[in-house]
C-alpha cells in the first residue's frame, strides 16, 4: 500500500479556493492471465471499490502473476490482497509446499473469502487424438506459467500419476492469456488449466479451432481428490463450450481471496464492505460469480484464519 499525499494548495488570486488535504491508499490486488476469471475477479472488485474512493480514499489495480506469485507477492509485501487457490493457501499456511513457497509456512497468510469453484480443466484440439486424460502422454502441451496455481496443480497431478516432463512430446510454459492461440496454432495439442468456468481462454480455444474438454476421473484422480479438504471432484456443464455438449467429471479447487495480517484491516474492511453491499452487481460482474452465496463465501475452501478487516464486516452484518 502506498499512501500519496494530493497536497492542499491555496490559490492567491482572486476567489481562492485551497482544496482540502487528502492521502490516497492505492491497494494492488494479484489476479491472473487477462482472458482467465482471477483477472475479473480483481476488476470487479477494483471497480466496486473504485465507485467508493471519494468516500474511503482507497484506489485499488490489479496484476496478473497466478495463485503462488500472488501469495508470494503478498508475502514479499509488492502486493496487498490476492487470488489464490484453495490448494495454495493451505499450502503456504501450512508451509507444505516447500518447492513454491521456500521460506517456509506463511503464518500471516489470512483469508477474506472465497469466490468460484476451479475444475482442472484439459481441453485438447479435436485432430490431436486425445480422448481420455491418459492420453495426453506422448504429446504437445501447456503446463502454464511458474507462479500459476494451474502449473502447480498440474505438477501435484503428474506425481500422483508417476509422470515426468519426459511423457510428453513437448511441454510449454504459456501464459493463460497464450494458451488458445498455441492451440488453434497447433503448436501444442493441450491445455491443462485449473479454472473457472466459463473462462474467456477455454471460450477462445473452443470456437478458433476445433477443441473439446476431456473428463478427468480415473481412480487415481478420485484418489487425489480424496485425500485432501481443498480438492474435489466436480463436473463442468454439458454445452458450456462449442465441441462439448456433455457433463465433463473432473477435480477440483476453490478460487480464493486472500491477504497477509499485514494487510490495513481498514482496507480489507471497505473492500469486503464493497463487495457484499454491492453483491447483487458483483454477482452479475461474470457467469462464474452467478452462484456466489455470502454464508459459502466466508467458510468454505479457507484453510488460513479471516483476516480481522474482513471478520469486522461479517460481524456487523450477523454472519459471525
Ligand atoms: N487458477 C489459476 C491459477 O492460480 C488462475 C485461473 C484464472 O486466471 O482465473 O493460476
Amino acid at each position: 500500500m502506498r499512501k500519496f499525499g494530493i497536497a492542499a494548495f491555496a490559490a492567491i488570486s482572486m476567489g481562492a479556493v485551497a482544496l482540502p488535504a487528502n492521502a490516497e491508499t492505492f491497494v494492488t490486488i494479484g489476479t491472473g492471465g487477462q482472458t482467465g476469471v482471477y483477472y475479473q475477479v480483481g476488476g470487479s472488485i477494483c471497480r466496486l471499490v473504485n465507485r467508493g474512493t471519494k468516500d474511503h480514499d482507497i484506489k485499488c489495480t490489479h496484476t496478473t502473476g497466478g495463485s503462488i506469485a500472488n501469495i508470494n507477492g503478498i508475502r514479499a509485501g509488492d502486493l496487498d490482497l490476492g487470488v489464490a487457490q484453495s490448494d495454495w493457501q493451505y499450502h503456504a499456511y501450512n508451509g507444505t509446499a516447500p518447492d513454491k513457497f521456500p521460506d517456509g509456512k506463511f503464518e500471516e497468510l489470512r483469508a477474506v473469502f472465497s469466490v468460484h469453484p476451479e475444475p482442472f480443466t484439459v481441453v485438447a484440439r479435436m485432430d490431436s487424438g486425445i480422448n481420455t486424460f491418459d492420453d495426453l502422454k506422448g504429446k504437445r502441451v501447456n503446463l502454464g506459467n511458474p507462479g500459476s496455481g494451474a502449473r502447480g496443480t498440474f505438477e501435484v497431478v503428474m506425481k500422483k500419476l508417476g509422470w515426468t516432463t519426459d511423457d510428453f512430446a513437448l511441454t510449454a510454459e504459456l501464459k493463460s492469456s497464450e494458451q488458445a492461440a498455441a492451440l488453434c496454432d497447433n503448436k501444442i495439442d493441450a491445455i491443462v488449466f485449473t479454472v473457472g468456468h466459463p473462462a474467456g481462454t477455454i471460450k477462445e480455444a473452443t470456437t478458433s479451432c476445433e477443441a473439446k474438454l476431456i473428463n478427468v476421473n480415473s481412480d487415481k484422480i478420485k484418489e487425489l481428490a480424496g485425500g485432501a479438504d481443498y480438492y474435489a471432484m466436480t463436473t463442468i456443464p454439458g454445452g458450456m463450450y462449442t465441441g462439448t455438449p456433455d457433463e465433463i467429471e473432473t477435480f477440483g479447487v476453490g478460487a480464493t481471496f486472500v491477504a497477509s495480517s499485514k494487510t490495513s484491516p481498514e482496507v480489507v474492511y471497505q473492500i469486503v464492505k464493497a463487495v457484499f453491499e454491492n453483491f447483487n452487481r458483483f454477482k452479475k460482474m461474470h457467469p462464474a460469480f452467478g452462484n456466489l452465496k455470502e454464508a459459502d463465501m466466508i467458510k468454505n475452501n479457507l484453510s488460513a484464519p479471516l483476516h480481522d478487516g474482513a471478520v469486522k464486516y461479517y460481524k456487523e452484518k450477523g454472519w459471525m
